[in-house]
């Protein structure tokens, strides 16, 4: 496949970080979350000043490089720190998701002004939001009938984003549109006139990850703001913007099936039935060491991935893809025998398991769902392209 996830140029290679970086932006994530995950999930969102320390902190998009003022992580570290977001909170992992994706997108698709213009404002504290899935266009993006038309040094914004993710937060919208023959992206601030933003309500999981859909009607931006020039083409817009979203969405599916092993060991190991803890049952004991073996095949495919990406290999394309669909169906797999492992006990909405039940089902739809990964893959092996 192609390598069209590689940085522009080896001076948008990030250096690697040291490992106090990582283990700084670890800790000031832990300190933050806290024990706060399922209180923001009942309510539906995550405090403003929250998500706004965390931006301005670099956190949710810490590879972007130092040269634009990011923590400058290579994607393994970045995807370390995502995983262990994703183990406490899928909303706030999703936030990173979006978040990074758009600095990729930039920093990927725009020239070195459009880099100098937004990258530090991502790095700061700006929040974005990525906008593709329309009413008639899922898994089929070439189907997107939102238009990015030209108006003197302006462009015209029109058309209907849905279940965008972080949009109830951002400042700054990535939209993906019809630009002439081809496919751009664009940067909209959420407050421009003509933009409208209305909550998905009630989410089955992520609740907190402020999913809505956004309405664009006549929205005028400056030229300047279209990433990737006149209509390039479909694939390699969309593909380059994706190739973050799952390499991110497979660390935090690593960071769910961390969170179900922990959860599942303690309680084996304390609930005791038949006169033996549960662990000691051969049944159970079965449960632990598959979400043992999926933990470390879900961090095993995501460190290949981003060793790929980190190196510039051209496998970086497929071996996203397969982190992506190995690590999601784990974990949708891995939270369900967790909630089976600790039945009653597991069995209430506020529980990390039961939420993590619910977050990990929607890990095998997005990005690219599961059936549409298997194309690819299968696409791979064969030779031939989906
Ligand atoms: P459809 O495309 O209608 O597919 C329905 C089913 O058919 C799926 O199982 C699919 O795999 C299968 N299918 C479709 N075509 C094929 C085929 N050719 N072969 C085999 N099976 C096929 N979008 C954004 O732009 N930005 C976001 O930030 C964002 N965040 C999201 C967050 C969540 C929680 C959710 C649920 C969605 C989000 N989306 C976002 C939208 C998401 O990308 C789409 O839901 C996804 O691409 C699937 O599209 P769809 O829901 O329209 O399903």
């Amino acid at each position: 496949m192609a390598d069209l996830a590689a940085p522009a140029s080896s001076a948008d290679l990030a250096a690697p970080a040291s490992p106090a970086d990582l283990a700084a932006l670890v800790a000031l994530a832990d300190d933050v979350i806290g024990d706060r995950a399922d209180a923001w999930d009942r309510a539906g969102a995550i405090p403003d000043e929250v998500v706004r320390k965390l931006a301005a902190r670099g956190v949710l998009c810490a590879q972007i490089p130092a040269r634009w003022s990011g923590a400058g992580l290579s994607s393994a570290d970045n995807g370390e720190l995502t995983a262990f977001v994703g183990s406490r909170c899928s909303s706030l992992r999703s936030l990173m998701t979006s978040q990074g994706m758009a600095a990729w997108t930039v920093q990927r698709l725009g020239d070195t002004s459009q880099r100098a213009a937004y990258l530090p404002r991502l790095a700061g504290g700006e929040l974005a939001a990525v906008a593709f899935s329309e009413p008639a266009a899922g898994s089929d993006l070439a189907a997107m009938d939102s238009r990015i038309e030209p108006d003197g040094d302006r462009v015209v914004v029109s058309g209907e984003k849905v279940w965008i993710t972080a949009a109830c937060y951002a400042d700054l919208l990535v939209v993906f549109g019809r630009y002439g023959d081809g496919t751009a992206a664009v940067v909209v601030p959420a407050s421009a006139p003509g933009v409208t933003v209305e909550r998905v309500p009630e989410p089955m999981g992520c609740r907190a990850a402020g999913h809505a859909h956004v309405r664009l009607d006549g929205v005028r931006v400056p030229g300047a703001d279209v990433l990737g020039g006149v209509g390039q083409p479909t694939t390699l817009v969309i593909t380059t913007a994706l190739s973050y979203g799952r390499m991110s969405v497979a660390w935090g599916c690593a960071g769910i099936l961390r969170c179900c092993l922990a959860e599942v060991s303690a309680h084996a190991r304390r609930r005791e039935q038949f006169g033996r803890p549960l662990g000691e049952h051969q049944l159970v004991a079965r449960h632990v060491a598959e979400l043992l073996a999926a933990e470390q095949t879900a961090t095993r495919m995501c460190a290949h991935a981003s060793h790929c990406w980190d190196t510039r290999s051209p496998e970086v394309v497929s071996a996203t893809v397969l982190a992506k669909y190995v690590s999601s169906r784990h974990a949708a797999a891995g939270a369900a025998a967790a909630v089976q492992v600790l039945a009653s006990a597991g069995a209430r909405d506020s529980h990390p398991v039961a939420r993590a039940y619910r977050d990990a089902k929607l890990m095998e739809i997005i990005e690219g769902s599961n059936e549409i990964c298997e194309l690819i893959l299968a696409g791979h092996a064969l030779g031939t392209r989906y």
